[in-house]
């Protein structure tokens, strides 16, 4: 397998060559609040394509340590949108749930030798009193913070409280469990963590047992740990919690996996962090975590997009310790360039206008071959039917053409794809001036779609006979934002004003080709001319509802050439 050529890699293979490590172990820790999104795709496909490179294990463990926000809704979708990406756990699934007993041991263990302490300070006053970064003329200096008065607790006292905490004898907020470490340290997160605080709420799996719960800092380099994991790659914030991940499993003694932080995604015209996009469902400005506007994975599967485009787009990137910001044109790019191979063609009139063939015998039907993909031959092709009364899309008729109009419009002749060339004759209208009716003849000797004279026509059309037609139902997204960084607000504003108003266009009446009765959820099309379109989970028997993935329009290669 080719393996691509990065920073995480080359420490990897210079662990295996210094015999650091013998194997390749790595992990994806999600935590079960919310829904993965196209950031987790990447961290997901990093760690589990690593695996694969170096022939190792993947797990899938959830970093579930917060029971307020967490639920099992939110494990069963992240395992279906893992499990979607393609990255297979096998039965490697686990929980830092599951090692609570264990932690809670250690953190005995930590308190036995004098390195960890019960702390009555408010969450308040802790962060008051580990300080902060202050700006001292032009450079930032981080005076030291204050030792909680609590700090020289005897070890005999600090088990007993910290055991009294864990049968639920304080209230919540009261008490913590604080590592011993440094107060004047640089790094603040040195500057004695808190182990475990007092949360009384009942977690998704653990039930009522606990009302203590472990902290990021003390649950992940330890669950890691036991895991056998050799490699924990994490995004860049955590960087400056590495020497505390390595402090802990230094004071414990037990494996010591390597922490490699790389810069998380960023996206133009997208929020990707779990707490906006919960307020985007949360307050109503989406369907759901699935509404196909949303960058979450199964917003992007309803939408249309594919593993493959996903796992393109991921490749391009690469990884990277420099924060950026990645063009959304891109990742369109990647799926209009999968679905482009793969997306069988069909013809669908999302705005019809009726096309009468004055000159077409009633109640005469031609069945047309029409291909089904030109990239892929293999694909083949399959009857399309045509008769005297078309639909085609309004836009593609203009009573007073302007310049460089070459669609249909009265005297002009374009041809009808896969069928004939037909001339405008005259448009109806109904009593309020609307153009209700385009009327047209045929040419009988250009049937197939080419005139024998060899003239030429400087538009071809889709079209659906009307006869034929199934009716559907399609939704046009758009970008959920309007701006390229939508958090960008003046102080005070609100970023939801950064909202895209015109996000969703809901078409119903679509004329579709009769083949596409059939379309099942979660099946692609290119609708000819018009973009790549993906069935609904919506949709019912005889009424096919239809997300736009992409338009056909590719501004990426633009974008790049101006670059
Ligand atoms: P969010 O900020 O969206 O809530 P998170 O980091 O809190 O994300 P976790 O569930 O803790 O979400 O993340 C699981 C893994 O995914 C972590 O290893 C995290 O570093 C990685 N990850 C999260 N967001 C991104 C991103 N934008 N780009 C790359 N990796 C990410
Ligand atoms: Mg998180």
């Amino acid at each position: 397998m080719e393996r691509p050529r990065d920073f995480i890699r080359e420490t990897i293979e210079e662990d295996l060559r210094t015999g650091r490590f013998t194997c390749v172990h790595t992990r994806f820790p999600p935590e079960p609040n919310g829904y993965l999104h196209i950031g987790h795709a990447q961290a997901v496909l990093l760690n589990w394509g690593i695996a694969q490179e170096f022939g190792g294990k993947f797990n899938l463990r959830f970093d579930d340590t917060n029971p307020e926000k967490e639920s099992t809704e939110y494990v069963e979708a992240i395992k279906e949108d893992v499990r979607w990406l393609g990255a297979d756990w096998e039965d490697r699934e686990f929980y830092a749930s599951d090692y609570f007993d264990q932690l809670y041991a250690w953190a005995e263990e930590l308190i036995r030798k004098g390195k960890a302490y019960v702390c009555d300070l408010s969450p308040e006053e802790l962060s008051r009193q580990r300080g902060q970064p202050i700006q001292d003329g032009d450079r930032l200096i981080t005076p030291p913070g204050v030792e909680s008065p609590y700090r020289n607790r005897s070890v005999e006292e600090n088990l007993d409280l910290f055991r009294r905490m864990r049968a639920g004898e304080f209230p919540e907020g009261s008490r913590t469990l604080r590592a011993k470490i440094d107060m004047a340290h640089p790094n603040l997160n040195m500057r004695d963590p808190v182990l475990y605080r007092i949360i009384h709420a009942p977690h998704h799996r653990t039930g009522t047992r606990w009302c203590i719960y472990p902290t990021y800092d003390w649950a992940h380099g330890q669950s890691d740990s036991i895991e056998g994991i050799t490699h924990s790659i994490c995004t860049l914030e955590f960087e400056n919690h590495r020497p505390l991940y390595d402090w802990f499993l230094d004071q414990l003694g037990i494996h010591h996996p390597r922490q490699i932080e790389f810069a998380r995604l960023n996206l133009t015209y997208t929020v990707l962090s779990k707490r906006y996009l919960l307020r985007l469902v949360q307050e109503g400005y989406v369907s759901g975590w699935d509404d196909p506007r949303m960058p979450t994975i199964a917003g992007m599967r309803r939408r249309g997009y594919t593993p493959e485009a996903i796992a393109d787009f991921v490749r391009r990137i690469g990884v990277s310790k420099a924060e950026s910001v990645r063009e959304i044109e891109l990742l369109e790019h990647c799926v209009r360039d999968d679905l482009n191979r793969r997306a069988p063609r069909r013809m669908a009139v999302l705005e019809p206008l009726k096309l009468v063939l004055t000159n077409y015998p009633e109640g005469q039907v031609e069945w047309f071959p029409a291909i089904n993909n030109p990239e892929d031959p293999s694909a083949g092709t399959r009857l399309v039917p045509f008769s005297k009364v078309l639909y085609i899309e309004r836009e593609d008729f203009m009573e007073a053409p302007p310049p460089g109009y070459f669609r249909l419009a009265p005297g002009r002749e374009v041809r009808l794809r896969y069928a004939y060339f037909v001339r405008c004759e005259g448009a109806v209208r109904d009593a309020s001036g609307q153009i209700v009716e385009v009327h047209c003849t045929y040419d009988p000797s250009t049937r197939g779609g080419d005139a024998p004279d060899g003239r030429k026509v400087k538009a071809t059309l889709h079209w659906v006979s009307a006869a034929h037609a199934v009716e559907g139902e399609v939704r046009l997204y758009d970008r959920l934002f309007r701006v390229p960084d939508p958090l960008d607000v003046p102080e005070g504003v609100d970023w939801i004003v950064n909202l895209n108003p015109h996000s969703l266009v809901v078409l119903t009446g679509c004329k579709l080709e009769p083949s596409l009765a059939e379309a099942k959820p979660g099946e692609r099309f290119q609708f000819e001319r018009k973009g790549y379109f993906c069935v609904d989970p919506d949709s019912r028997p005889g009424h096919p509802v239809f997300n736009r993935t992409a338009t056909l329009r590719d501004p990426w290669a633009k974008l790049q050439g101006k670059a």
